[in-house]
């Protein structure tokens, strides 16, 4: 089965309107002539509405960077996964390590997370990986099924279709460290092969990014992996000539 590969940045805290408005306009320029891969961005919730408006006719989607479990109510300061459809976001990025750390974020609630997001229709990335000490004790495997469990666990094999995992290492998100091609594509086909345990089918259409320091330079590598479906980019994504290169590596 052919994957379409996922390119999608990932701008975390950055931004105002005028560098959004530029950087859009410089993406829609530099991605103009791409077919073949999927491309989204995910900018701070503030600037969804003026970036949904902006990449209308081009092939660039709309990604969110966190969503609530809830769809109204007295939540105060969240942003419901029907509030993101309504503006146009298709992805939902849920598990970012950065949420898991500074936000408290537990598999159980990022499972709760990815839930409601597709119950209102969005599409989840979810984010797994190991931490650097983790690593080291051998146990990228473990963490990485214990993360992707905790989704299985309530909602099944299925819950993977319409859904994208991002292997994402700790210890290379916004290190310049990228894993290898060979080591991420070790983890992406224990991911896959993890969820063929349940369901063969949903584990051969998921679309696993890797995300971790890719840039220009080491995106091709990575993409020549036949696990490795596109990348969730960070620090790469917030340069429009940067970006483009590794899509078009896609
Ligand atoms: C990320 O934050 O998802 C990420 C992969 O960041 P970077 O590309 O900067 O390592």
């Amino acid at each position: 089965m052919m994957r379409k590969p996922l390119v999608m940045g990932n701008w975390k805290l950055n931004g105002d309107t005028k560098m959004v408005a530029e950087l859009i306009a410089g993406l829609k320029n530099e991605l103009a002539s791409v077919n073949g891969c999927q491309v989204a961005i995910a900018p701070p919730n503030m600037y969804l509405s003026q970036a949904s408006d902006q990449i209308k006719g081009s092939l660039i989607e709309l990604g969110a960077q966190n969503s609530d479990v809830n769809v109204s109510g007295a939540f105060t300061g969240e942003t419901s996964p029907l509030m993101l459809k309504d503006v146009g976001v298709k992805y939902v990025i849920l598990g970012h390590s950065e949420r898991r750390t500074y936000h408290a974020e537990t598999d159980e609630l990022i499972a709760k997370k990815f839930a409601a997001v597709k119950e209102n229709g969005l599409t989840p990335v979810l984010c797994i990986g190991e931490t650097e000490a983790e690593n080291e004790a051998g146990q990228t495997e473990a963490v990485c099924a214990k993360q992707l469990d905790a989704v299985l666990k309530t909602l099944g094999a299925a819950a993977f279709n319409q859904a994208v995992i991002a292997y994402e290492p700790v210890w290379a998100i916004g290190t310049g460290k990228s894993a290898t091609p060979a080591q991420a594509q070790a983890v992406h086909k224990f991911i896959r092969d993890h969820i063929a345990k349940q369901d063969a089918n949903v584990a051969k259409q998921v679309i696993i990014q890797y995300g971790g320091s890719v840039n220009a330079a080491n995106a091709a590598e990575l993409f020549t992996q036949p696990d490795i479906d596109g990348a969730l980019v960070g620090g790469a994504s917030l340069k429009a000539d940067a970006f483009a290169v590794i899509v078009k590596a896609a």
